[in-house]
């Protein structure tokens, strides 16, 4: 049995099954690595080692696996009220890691299922899976056959434990330990209709009132602990809160969005949720005229123009599109595959003398860093014109990636007929054709 760990749920509701999308955005994942690295440091947890997955799901949870593979639930994400709130729940989850709440077995069958997880991208992603069945099909349903896994059930005393060590991370890394406080308030405020029906003494789970209490009686006892500086605080929360806003403005319908950020709402994060919603509903001018606002006030941000190179894109406008993307791209300072990926989608359909070079060569640079089915399906575009089989390679590659082994095998064996043997791609397509297919 896969067991795997939650941090609400470390309550009383079961979870729904793991067949889940996962979400690919360079400015969410560099945030969400930034919050949690001085807890993995601590936690003596090599940088190379942490991973941060965004796991498409509603649900208020989060979990680490194997150690040191972090998963956030979209759900957490949009309802947690502060980025210390989320370093909590992180901390309290590794709690569960150090205090050996975890067996080893069951990192080895859970690390089969994310291989077979798919990888979604926020923005163009998006926007070509419309055009895209394929892509669009993005959630897994039941196929890695570890999808049917119960919620393992925490003790009270490995609840506690859990809360202890997470606190005391917290402590050391010297994060903002008022975020337990905050969480455990917001999950007392969720489920506390439901737990005023239980009698405590009848269930091994500890009630959030319980934990609240303490957290509290623990909070007051740290010797020797500098809370972080309120600089570091603020730009945590302005970038929590754009992070947040632009995870509704794609996930949900427009309406909750205009719901949530109405037009009275001048702040950056108001501007990005409705730039966002508005892109989706097709209003493309003035999904630009608000990206515009924010580019003015904040020129140096690269995930502004990543959405302006999106609106353009979708706007038709390839040239102005591509040029967002290069600015964006130049801002960086860092990897940023996603970004790659969408400048080589928009140079294959404006497809000029160089377009698909430039663009092979920046999907193969996107997917060295983090492959996706999306830079695959890109960099077969971008080989239409040369038959060489490496079109059929990448197919089958995009494929594989979507879990789709007879397509995957069918795309290989046509690229091997075309590659020669001693083509990398055609030892790549025998990879592909050694994975058995499901029945
Ligand atoms: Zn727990």
């Amino acid at each position: 049995m896969l067991k795997k760990l939650a941090f609400l749920i470390c309550l009383l509701i079961p979870v729904s099954s793991f067949g889940a999308t996962l979400i690919n955005d360079t400015e969410t994942e560099s945030l969400l690595r930034e919050l949690v690295l001085p807890l993995s440091r601590t936690a003596d947890i090599p940088d190379t080692h942490l991973h941060i997955y965004i796991v498409r799901d509603d649900d208020f949870n989060a979990f680490v696996r194997g150690g040191q593979d972090v998963f956030v639930n979209t759900g957490l994400l949009t309802q947690i009220r502060t980025p210390s709130a989320f370093q909590a729940v992180v901390a309290h989850e590794l709690g569960h890691v150090l205090g050996g709440h975890i067996s080893q077995m069951s990192n080895r069958i859970s690390a089969e299922a994310t291989r077979t997880m798919l990888i979604q991208a926020l923005g163009v992603g998006l926007m070509v899976a419309g055009g895209n069945p394929t892509l669009g099909a993005g959630i897994m349903a039941g196929s890695s056959g570890v999808a049917q896994q119960s919620m393992l059930a925490f003790t009270r005393d490995e609840e506690r434990i859990a809360d202890n060590m997470g606190l005391s991370l917290m402590a050391q890394s010297g994060t903002d330990v008022k975020g337990f406080i905050t969480v455990l308030e917001q999950m007392r405020d969720i489920s506390g209709a439901l737990e005023s029906k239980i009698n405590p003494n009848r269930i091994n789970h500890p009630l959030t009132s319980e934990r609240l209490n303490n957290i509290k009686a623990q909070i007051s006892q740290l010797s020797d602990y500098t809370p972080p500086s309120s600089d570091e605080m603020l730009r945590h929360t302005s970038e929590y809160e754009r992070v947040r806003a632009k995870l509704i403005g794609y996930l949900e319908p427009a309406s909750r969005v205009f719901e949530k950020y109405p037009y009275s709402d001048k702040s950056d994060a108001g501007l990005y949720a409705r730039a966002i919603a508005n892109m989706r509903s097709g209003d493309l001018d003035t999904a630009a005229t608000g990206t515009r606002t924010l580019i003015s006030r904040h020129p140096n941000n690269p995930y502004f123009y990543e959405l302006l190179g999106d609106i353009e894109y979708q706007s038709g406008n390839y040239d102005a599109s591509a040029s967002a993307y290069e600015k964006s791209l130049s801002l960086m300072n860092k990897s940023a595959p996603q970004i790659e990926t969408a400048l080589a989608l928009v140079l294959t359909a404006r497809n000029r003398d160089g377009d698909n070079a430039r663009a092979i060569e920046l999907a193969k640079r996107s997917l060295l860093v983090s492959p996706a089915p999306l830079a695959y399906w890109v960099l077969a575009r971008a080989y239409a014109d040369q038959g060489s089989g490496l079109q059929d390679w990448a197919f089958a590659e995009y494929y594989n990636m979507l879990g789709k082994t007879n397509m995957a095998h069918d795309y290989a064996a046509r690229a091997q007929k075309q590659l020669p043997k001693s083509a990398p791609e055609y030892l790549k397509c025998s990879d592909i054709l050694s994975i058995k297919t499901k029945k």
